[in-house]
């Protein structure tokens, strides 16, 4: 997949460097804090990035088709934590946040089409809200009652490939 990454301005100050660096990509600490929730809820046997699934969701249940995104809110711009632009380099934070909403809204496409269930979680979701979370999770698999082990060993088929290839981009 097509990475859209601008690389990032040097941080403006000690203070936004040690925001920017506390807001890794990976394995970050409110994911760790949500795949404890899931595993305390009866809820373990989740894959981490996995390659399987379109955008190596942090979060999944193969079998089930559920992928979970936990977006750091600064980097992804939540509306609740971010309302302002940050006031040094303003355009290029608003085109770097546009992109990443796009490749999240793409990712969440493209899996949908192929029957996942998509969940998008800010961090602060998981901060202030993780039992609501886990249960939205919960509920989804709960109504879903596939045989994981047995859907994993299928893992996904390749999908038909006629749908994607026509979409317009205007
Ligand atoms: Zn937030």
């Amino acid at each position: 997949m097509a990475r859209l990454q601008l690389p990032n301005p040097p941080p403006s100050s000690p203070a936004v460097r040690s925001v920017m660096q506390a807001n890794r990509a990976r394995d970050t600490q409110p994911e760790r804090r949500l795949r404890h929730a899931l595993r305390a809820a009866g809820m373990p046997g989740y894959r981490l990035n996995w390659k399987g699934a379109i955008g190596r969701p942090d979060i999944s249940y193969p079998g089930r088709r559920i992928a979970i995104f936990v977006h750091g809110c600064y980097w992804h711009h939540c509306p609740r934590c971010y309302r302002n632009l940050p006031k040094s380099n303003p355009e290029f934070w608003a085109r770097k946040f546009e992109l990443n909403h796009e490749r999240d809204a793409r990712k969440r496409r493209q899996l949908e089409d192929r029957g996942w269930k998509v969940f998008e979680f800010w961090e602060c979701d998981v901060r202030d809200r993780l039992a609501e979370s886990v249960a939205a999770v919960a509920l989804t698999r709960a109504s879903d009652p596939v045989d994981d082990a047995n859907q994993a060993r299928t893992r996904e088929r390749a999908p038909a490939r006629t749908a994607g290839s026509a979409r317009s981009t205007s």
